[in-house]
């Protein structure tokens, strides 16, 4: 994933490449300054969070460990706090790294489930983890991006880990003009319909869910422009071979369908929690 694969987030695309610019620069002798090597990512599900962390990854071309922390949450004892660490110590040696937690959350057990000893060790491993990266001073970079879409389920132990929490919103007007071109443009589709008018239709709709309309637009004008498509299929391989697929330009039908199907799933009490979370915190 390179950052023009991104629509949008300008800011916090710049936020990402400070961190990483103060990490990785070299220091005038006697400077201390705080790269900010771990990040919390919160918002709505499909904005991003993920190609932000792997196009950090890609630009620095560094290892890229995208982990999902419910699979580091093993049921049998001890397993969990040896996952982290070796996760951790894999990514020392092979620095410059990129660990994405992503479902983060998942740390935190729910209310009422009865927190073991063995779930409190866990998250004080992790903590471990991110109080050492922040306090070593070598030239080795880790970074840390955690993402989730439930902030508020995060204890204060966690957040205050985390040297910098980075919002990252549904795509206002000209991100999701980006993010159109890159899922049609971008992938070779022209539209009859107008960039404007497409903008207006997609208000409220996050990054997957605009990438997903695209996509059935795409398929629609491929299943009308090419309707003997499975008799070639059933016609076997030289035949289907042979055959060069039909496109035309997607139609206000084409993405109609796309926007029927597609419903945005943020819904705005949603985004006034998003909003409202970090300023509530401080
Ligand atoms: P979740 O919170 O559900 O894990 P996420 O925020 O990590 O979601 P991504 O996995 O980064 O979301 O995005 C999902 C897909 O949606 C991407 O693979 C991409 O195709 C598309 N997408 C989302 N945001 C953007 C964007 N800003 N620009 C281009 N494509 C986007």
């Amino acid at each position: 994933v390179r950052w023009e694969d991104i629509g949008g987030l300008e800011e916090t695309k710049r936020l990402i490449k400070t961190a990483y610019g103060l990490a990785l620069a070299r220091k005038p002798a006697g400077l201390n300054i705080d790269p900010g090597e771990t990040m919390l990512l919160y918002g709505p599900p499909g904005t991003g969070k993920t190609l932000l962390a792997a196009a950090t990854a890609g630009g620095l071309d560094a290892t890229f460990f995208n982990v999902k922390v419910s699979n580091l949450l093993s049921k049998y004892f001890g397993e969990s706090t040896k996952l982290i660490s070796a996760l951790y110590e894999v990514a020392h040696e092979r620095n410059p790294a990129v660990i994405f937690l992503d479902e983060f959350e998942a740390l935190v057990p729910a209310r009422g489930s009865g927190e073991s000893g063995a779930e409190r060790r866990i998250v004080s491993t992790l903590l471990a983890e991110l109080d050492g990266l922040a306090g070593k001073d070598d030239e080795r970079f880790v970074l840390t991006m955690a993402a989730t879409n439930l902030p508020w389920l995060l204890d204060s132990a966690i957040l205050s880990r985390f040297q910098r929490k980075v919002y990252v919103p549904l795509p206002d007007d000209a991100a999701r003009e980006e993010i159109l071109r890159i899922h049609t443009e971008k992938k070779g589709h022209q539209s009859q319909m107008s960039i404007t008018e497409l903008i207006t239709l997609t208000a409220g709709y996050s990054g997957r869910e605009i990438e997903q309309i695209c996509e059935i637009a795409a398929a629609n004008m491929i299943s009308r422009m090419n309707p003997d498509l499975i008799d070639r299929v059933e016609g076997g391989l030289d035949e289907i071979q042979a055959y060069e697929l039909k496109v035309s330009p997607l139609t206000r039908e084409d993405f109609n369908l796309g926007l029927d199907t597609i419903q945005p799933t943020t819904s705005s009490k949603m985004l006034r929690n998003y909003e409202s979370w970090l300023g509530n915190l401080e």
